[in-house]
């Protein structure tokens, strides 16, 4: 294949794997320090992935903190306020203001847009696969359309998402998977007044099966995101299963036989280490929890921020330390969401304790209020925050 930029022989300062909030946030940070950033993506963009197409509080301010100003951008972004528990017919709404919808279509390009314009070398319809980590250089193969390649980078980042591949050379890496764990579904479809969420509002429907968010998007289409559990698929159809949930706790019949579905491999996983000599691992690639809605993006683009000193640490000559210090800042920065995430995801797993909460939530409508809000919330303290 031919490679951008020949003259540089084929070596980067950093490589970075995917092209999700993770990898062109972390791009976008190591281009503006001067740093020479080559980001791959495998799929073309725009692309859409399996998400629910929320972005938080936290990652509206992440982006703004990065110049990237979506509703300035974007005047016809959805903005919300509020998302609303729907469970055996009832429903309670919770106060999640400050984020947006958007299509992951629009947001990852525009990202990686943002990361080309100060200087990061992008090549979408690129696969990456990292072969050998040697003597402070990483020598990665990239494919496009058949025709094959291989660059090399004194530091590489791994942010390939739930479903990558960049590692598969490298079994030590392997991810854990929980049991239990649910798979992911996505679709977006042509929006009606029976599936209209409301304006701001995300709506959530918990049925036995899973769980059930849906939008309205930029364009007044819908965007319908499910955790199921993976034994309700073994004998239906992704549509027939997210039907079945909106019936049972929203009372809604909704015709999904036209939609396509994307889907995703067990949600919630972690890495043994959170990467090597050279090599920082980030992102849902780093680890995963059932989502809620609107954490993940967030998650993400803090992690591409607070890589950057890292890596550019790492350029300076390879120290183990600075491992640690990833291992620990992911810790301390994620760990403590992920365990507010997974609170919430084991109250949606299931429908009788969850219209318990529903009821209490009638009386005392603030009661999760302090959780919802520290994961709304960012923190953007060490981060170049003006
Ligand atoms: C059902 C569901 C609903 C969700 N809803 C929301 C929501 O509403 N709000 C929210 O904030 N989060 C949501 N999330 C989570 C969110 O989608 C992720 O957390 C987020 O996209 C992670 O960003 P990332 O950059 O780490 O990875 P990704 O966005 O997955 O990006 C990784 C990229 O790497 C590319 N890639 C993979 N392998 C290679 C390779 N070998 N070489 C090159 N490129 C490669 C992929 O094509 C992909 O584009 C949801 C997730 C699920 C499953």
């Amino acid at each position: 294949m031919e490679l951008p930029f020949p003259e540089r022989g084929g070596l980067w300062d950093v490589l970075i794997a995917g092209a999700g909030p993770a990898g062109s946030m972390a791009a976008l940070e190591l281009a503006q320090a001067g740093c020479e950033v080559l980001l791959i993506e495998r799929s073309r963009f725009p692309r859409q992935k399996v998400c629910g197409c929320c972005l938080n509080l936290a990652g509206v301010s992440i982006l703004g903190n990065a110049r990237v100003d979506l509703p300035g951008l974007f005047p016809r972004l959805q903005g919300l306020d509020a998302v609303v528990i729907e469970v055996q017919g009832r429903s309670t709404s919770l106060r999640l203001p400050g984020g947006y919808a958007i299509s992951r279509g629009l947001l990852d390009s525009v990202l990686a847009e943002r990361a080309s314009d100060v200087g990061a070398v992008f090549l979408d319809g690129t696969q990456g696969r990292l072969m050998s980590n040697r003597d402070g250089r990483c020598r990665v193969k990239l494919t496009s359309g058949g025709s094959e390649a291989i660059v090399e980078a004194r530091v590489v980042l791994c942010a390939d998402g739930l479903q990558g591949t960049f590692l598969k050379r490298f079994p030590e890496f392997e991810p854990i998977i929980a049991s239990q764990s649910r798979l992911g579904l996505s679709t977006i479809i042509e929006s009606d007044s029976v599936t209209q969420p409301g304006p701001g509002l995300i709506r959530m429907a918990v049925g036995r099966a899973g769980y059930v968010g849906r939008v309205r998007l930029e364009e007044g289409s819908l965007a319908i995101a499910a955790a199921v559990d993976s034994r309700a698929l073994a004998g239906s159809s992704p549509c027939q299963v997210v039907r079945k949930i909106l019936a049972e706790a929203a009372g809604l019949d909704v015709d999904l036989s036209q939609a396509k579905w994307q889907g995703t491999q067990p949600l919630t996983r972690s890495r043994p280490a959170l990467g090597g000599r050279n090599l920082f691992i980030l992102g849902d690639a780093a680890g995963y929890a059932e989502p809620f809605t609107g954490e993940g993006m967030a998650w993400s683009l803090i992690q591409g921020k607070r890589i950057a000193p890292l890596a550019r640490e790492a350029l300076e000559g390879w120290n183990p330390s600075l491992l640690k210090s990833w291992e620990e800042d992911y810790r301390r920065i994620i760990g403590r969401r992920r365990s507010a995430c997974r609170l919430l995801s084991l109250t949606l797993r299931s429908p009788t304790f969850c219209r318990g909460v529903v009821a209490a939530l009638s009386v005392a409508p603030n009661l999760l209020n302090p959780l919802l809000m520290g994961m709304n919330r960012a923190d953007l303290k060490g981060m170049g925050a003006p």
